[in-house]
């Protein structure tokens, strides 16, 4: 059986600042990884898909963008490279599943698709957007509808020739809806709670603003309600070469049929709740609180002047439901979120939601650690930009668990 101090399960880019951080410390480990370096990256996004994140935002311990365009956005293919250029030291072993990790007299012991291996510390890093969420109410949906999640979504031409259904207005939705609009296909967009964010404003683009106003490194510990933050819908951004803004205004202007949240589907109907009004202002609120935080510094810059994006009015009636043979509705894509899923995990640290018990990052199980997750540090644990502060905190806390094992490296 293969020893070593620490495993890491998964090589993203969390699993990868991890590895990073491990090994400046001198800790003897190796990454796990089932299929292949930035796996995610390469096979669960989308063709057209570009970071939303500026490429300047992408620093990882160690390692930053070094190309001229700091302020665009990489495509898939760079973001595997970049990731595949922070990985070439790195104790990766690729193609190996870890399929059950348990408690073992001297830490932990992994079985995976090559075998068994032993570890008094392990890192999971299996990713906050692991699996896609499908509502249980997409059974009901007819067998003649093709379903899609944003994962195994590719390009509008593999989808049945007829109109299309987008449920979810975060970041992958609407950038879905706006795709498959663009290739001459009707789109409706079902929209539950969103967070709305102009592209650029005041000059300069709205993650640069967040990130110096110190929004993105909130910690933990000053949210007043950490499960709502940590369920908070993504940002509805995109990632363009032209900057532009994607929200529902822009949509609707192209002519995305807008519509509120999908309340359940039977006989071939999907029912609708008429919220729109609630939903949009409620993003419009957080906006506004996000802007005048914003607007305060950017006075004090001498930025220079601009409203704040006007509230959107035009979806104030939504319909009751949609009739899709009627409409010609043959594809219904679920833009609904992600799930973690740990069935290989044996060790009893999983809340009853299904999460890992952890307070940043430390779970109760002596030794084992998560890394990856949406707030797990800071607000922008999960980003790119954001997971290096956590894998730096953590490799310390690895240390001090090995150290307590007598096995610290030197
Ligand atoms: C559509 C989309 C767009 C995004 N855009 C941005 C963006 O612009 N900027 C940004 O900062 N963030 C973005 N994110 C968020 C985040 O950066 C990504 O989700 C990123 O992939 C997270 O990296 P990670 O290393 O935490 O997890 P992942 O990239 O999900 O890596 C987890 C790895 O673990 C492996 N794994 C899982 N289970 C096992 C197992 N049992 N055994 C072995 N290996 C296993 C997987 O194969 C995978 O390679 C986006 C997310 C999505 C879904």
């Amino acid at each position: 059986m293969r020893t070593t101090d620490a495993v890491i399960i998964g090589a993203g880019q969390a699993g990868l600042a991890m590895s990073h951080c491990l090994a400046a410390r001198g800790i003897d480990h190796i990454v796990l990884e089932r299929g292949r370096i930035a796996e995610r990256w390469r096979s669960e996004r989308w063709d057209s898909l570009r970071l939303l994140t500026p490429n300047w935002m992408s620093r990882l311990p160690g390692w930053s963008y070094r190309g001229d365009d700091r302020d665009g956005f990489m495509t898939m293919p760079e973001v595997v490279g970049y990731l595949e250029g922070y990985a070439a030291a790195a104790p990766v072993i690729e193609g190996v599943a870890v399929r059950a990790l348990h408690r073992a007299p001297a830490g932990y012991r992994l079985e995976t698709s090559a075998g068994a291996v032993a570890a008094r510390a392990v890192v999971i890093a299996t990713g906050q957007c692991d699996v896609p969420h499908i509502p249980a109410m997409a059974a009901e949906l007819p067998s003649a509808i093709h379903q899609v999640t944003p994962s195994a979504y590719r390009n509008p031409s593999l989808l049945p020739d007829g109109g299309v259904l987008v449920v979810g207005a975060s970041a992958s939705g609407v950038q879905i809806a706006d795709e498959i609009h663009r290739s001459g296909r009707p789109v409706t967009l079902a929209v539950g709670r969103h967070t709305r964010l102009p592209r650029r404003w005041r000059g300069r683009d709205i993650l640069n603003w967040m990130d110096r106003a110190g929004v993105l490194t909130q910690p933990a510990e000053q949210v007043r309600d950490l499960a709502a933050a940590r369920a908070q819908p993504s940002l509805q951004l995109v990632g363009r070469p032209d900057h532009a803004s994607i929200d529902l205004g822009t949509l609707s202007a192209i002519g995305v049929r807008i519509v509120g949240r999908v309340a359940g589907i039977a006989a071939g109907r999907v029912l609708l709740r008429d919220d729109l009004a609630e939903t949009t202002a409620g993003a419009q609120r957080t906006l506004d609180r996000l802007l005048d935080r914003i607007g305060a510094m950017a006075d004090a810059e001498g930025a220079p002047d601009e409203a704040p994006p006007a509230p959107l009015t035009l979806f104030e009636r939504s319909p009751s439901a949609i009739d899709l043979a009627a409409e010609g509705i043959r594809t219904v894509v679920w833009a609904t979120g992600f799930r973690r899923d740990y069935a290989w995990l044996r060790v009893p640290v999983l809340d009853p939601t299904g999460e890992i018990h952890h307070a940043g990052g430390v779970t109760p199980a002596p030794g084992l650690f998560v890394i990856g997750l949406r707030f797990l540090r800071r607000r922008n644990s999960n980003f790119l930009d954001g997971v290096g502060a956590d894998a730096e905190a953590l490799a310390a806390e690895v240390l001090a668990h090995l150290a307590t094992c007598g096995r610290a490296a030197a």
